[in-house]
């Protein structure tokens, strides 16, 4: 790869789009889900869906990790903030995500909680380092991308001594939440989700390989194509998708190969296996409790571990009655089938996770599909 233009060529894309077009057998319907927000945010801002034969349907994933983070889980980094005093350090779109009774981490800060953002998880070390009389926490979120520098920095801080410093770990893995909605009700037994196949993560496999997907090629035969974030990626793997359909193949394949490959990267693995252990249960934003989906920290780190450090519990607590995040990080509804979104539910107000960050369905979908979409409920008005 020399130059990302290179993978927005708007001829090569038309070129894919026929491609899609010609080989979508018309007497069918192809649903293929992308799991991940960066994809998401791809297809919204790139305009992807608009290229794609009516018959052939994205349906938006689980895949944004602030998007899943439940409220309880910010509420317990908010009650850091504001009750133990800690210096509460975080990246920047966690800070707006919506909690109970209307609180965030931004909010807390303006009712005097040391909340700071960062970029990464060695800058917290860092305040850590330079703050040594007060104790300073990382929220630690995302998927199996942003777990290794959380593992580094739990093993530098041990290996330094460094007592004031914590991880309030909500690492979650993607397989997981990937059997979960296979899983589901919609997807099972009612048929309100249909799902022909997967547009898989890129920067998740770059780390764990794409050897885990080819349990549900296997077992629930779909189809799975890894790929990355620019747009010839992704209609290159719808392509991909299409062709495994009407061939009758549930394979794993790997559109992303010039990052991608079936070990991942082996030394992040082996970190991640010495710093974290697998939770029993986890509950996610959407999806529910779900059994072996998260990680928590080894035992042999629990003195950097926030949750056992400060002695704090998790409790559940229901998302914004009228938020639909839920039903659409399951693939169950739209943003625009949400009466919030872009009335009460802006970026700028957001009521539920996924209108915080760009990965969200509703955020991209606000930034680049709502004048689209109303422009089209108009026409048929
Ligand atoms: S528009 Fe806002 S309230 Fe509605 S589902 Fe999206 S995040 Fe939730």
């Amino acid at each position: 790869m020399k130059y990302v233009d290179e993978f927005r060529d708007g001829e090569v894309a038309k070129g894919l789009a026929k491609a899609i077009a010609r080989e979508a057998d018309p007497a069918r319907r192809y649903n293929f889900m992308e799991f991940c927000g960066g994809h998401t945010h791809a297809i919204s801002r790139h305009g992807v869906a608009d290229l794609l034969p009516p018959n052939v349907r994205m349906i938006h994933g689980p895949g944004c990790p602030v998007c899943v983070l439940p409220i309880g889980r910010v509420d317990m980094a908010i009650d850091l903030a504001l009750s133990r005093g800690v210096i509460l350090c975080s990246y920047g779109d966690t800070l707006r995500v919506p909690a109970s009774d209307g609180r965030s981490l931004l909010k807390a800060k303006s009712q005097g909680g040391d909340v700071r953002m960062v970029y990464s998880a060695a800058d917290a070390l860092r305040i850590a380092q330079e703050n040594p009389g007060r104790e300073v926490v990382f929220l630690a979120i995302g998927f199996e991308t942003t777990t290794p520098p959380t593992a580094l920095v739990l093993k530098a801080a041990r290996e330094q001594g460094i007592a004031n410093f914590s991880v309030l770990c909500n690492h979650v893995l993607t397989p997981a939440a990937i059997v979960n909605i296979l899983e589901s009700p919609e997807v099972r037994t009612l048929g309100t989700v249909p799902l022909d196949g997967f547009v898989g993560p890129s920067h998740v496999s770059t780390v764990i390989g794409t050897e885990p997907y080819e349990f549900f090629a296997r077992e629930y035969r779909k189809p799975v194509v890894i790929a990355g974030f620019e747009p010839l990626d992704v209609l290159q793997a719808i392509l991909m998708l299409v062709r495994q359909v009407n061939a009758g193949r549930t394979e794993v394949e790997n559109q992303f190969h010039r990052a991608v490959t079936r070990d991942g990267n082996a030394r992040a693995q082996a970190l991640v296996a010495e710093t974290f252990e697998l939770r029993r249960a986890f509950e996610w934003r959407g999806l529910g409790t779900v059994p072996y989906s998260a990680l928590a920290i080894r035992a042999g780190f629990a003195a950097w571990d926030a949750e056992l450090k400060f002695g704090i519990e998790y409790r559940a607590v229901p998302d914004h009655k009228a938020c639909e995040c839920g039903a659409i990080l399951r693939g169950v509804k739209k943003p625009t089938d949400c009466r919030l979104f872009g009335t009460a539910c802006t970026p700028e107000t957001p009521m539920g996770s996924c209108m915080v960050s760009s990965e969200g369905a509703c955020a991209a979908h606000w930034s680049y599909g709502r004048f689209r979409d109303r422009a089209a409920k108009g026409a048929t008005a």
